[in-house]
């Protein structure tokens, strides 16, 4: 299939849109979007004359799909990391839009309703153990969150990174916790989520302005030849993509945006030009792009996971939201 060919050429870079539904409250409110159909997504722009704008890309999910749909697609990518691929999947878009529920579910978490961190986890660990008469895997995870180009360790309380003598990470020096069950996980993701919002006047606030990521390294040892076979995956949610107005903005809060900017644009800009296959990678325009370096381009994978509100008055993000996945894509 052709679609196959093309995705082959542009190298593992992959762009799914995700639509979040409607909240409760907001049955009567009516969509922008117009209609999604496979990797295609059409929305209503009432106000730029023709009437729809439609872009395309490697996977559209709407309202209705749920986390288990989402994740049994990412699935696959994933699983490549017991391989010894590098993943790197991240969660874009404006605030509100659904990138934390994508990634780790709503604050009401059930079994159900756990995001990607979870599943992702839990899956490795199943693979894992269906393989462990061939091989034996190691599993250790870091939480860290960039907060106006400044790195904090969610797995520690003051957030210091410390020096540590430990190698070959990504994301160097951050506390780094062998991991082996599910619920191991879940008491981390709380740790780190209770770490994020020390010294933060509301969580919501600061989750939505800086980037968290968890990352999940993966050590597999063939039992037979005793090749070692080191992969590791970094699973993003990115700071809320939305615009700020200038003229409003001040102080500390203007410095948070425009850092914030920064970073989205410097990301865009690497993934962009990794697909593009272009020579020159601008890697050390931005923290995010430093740290994920060794997990960006070669034969590593990307999966940029963009989302989108589905109101009206979210139109203009909306928009700026699928350009920026249809730059990258
Ligand atoms: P973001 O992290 O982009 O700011 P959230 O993930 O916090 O956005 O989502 C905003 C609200 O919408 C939350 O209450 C969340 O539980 C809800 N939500 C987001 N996506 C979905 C979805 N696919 N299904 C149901 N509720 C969703
Ligand atoms: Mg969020």
């Amino acid at each position: 299939k052709l679609y196959n060919q093309v995705q082959d050429l542009k190298g593992s870079i992959r762009v799914y849109c995700r639509v979040r539904p409607f909240l409760s409250g907001q049955s009567n409110y009516l969509s922008t979007v117009d209609n999604i159909e496979e990797g295609n997504i059409s929305i209503k722009t009432p106000k730029h004359g023709k009437g729809c704008r439609s872009f395309t890309f490697n996977k559209v999910f709407g309202p209705s799909a749920t986390q288990a749909e989402v994740f049994s697609d990412m699935q696959p990518l994933i699983r490549s990391v017991l391989d010894g691929y590098n993943v790197c999947i991240f969660a874009y878009g404006q605030t509100g839009s659904g990138k934390t529920y994508t990634m780790s579910g709503p604050k009401d978490l059930t079994e159900k309703n756990q995001g990607v961190n979870y599943r992702a986890l839990g899956d490795l660990f199943l693979l894992a153990e269906q393989r462990r008469d061939t091989f034996h895997y190691e599993v250790a995870v870091q939480m860290i969150e960039i907060y106006n180009e400044q790195v904090r360790d969610l797995l520690v309380t003051d957030g210091k990174i410390r020096n540590s003598s430990q190698t070959g990470l990504n994301v160097p020096d951050a506390n780094l916790v062998p991991v082996s069950l599910t619920s191991d996980v879940i008491d981390l993701m709380n740790l780190g989520q209770r770490n994020r919002a020390v010294g933060a006047t509301a969580l919501n606030e600061r989750s939505s302005r800086s980037h968290s990521c968890l990352t999940v390294h993966v050590q597999g040892r063939d039992l037979t030849s005793g090749t070692i076979l080191r992969g590791c995956m970094h699973l993003v949610d990115l700071a809320g993509s939305e615009r700020v107005d200038k003229s409003e903005a001040t102080g500390d809060r203007l410095k948070e945006a425009q850092h914030i900017n920064r970073s989205l644009s410097a990301l865009g800009d690497v993934i962009a030009s990794l697909a593009q296959k272009n020579p020159h990678v601008p890697y050390r325009n931005s923290k995010l792009t430093q740290l994920l370096q060794d997990s960006l381009g070669g034969q590593a994978k990307t999966l940029m996971f963009v989302h989108i509100s589905p109101e009206s008055d979210a139109l203009g993000e909306t928009i700026s939201t699928l350009k920026f996945a249809e730059r990258v894509a």
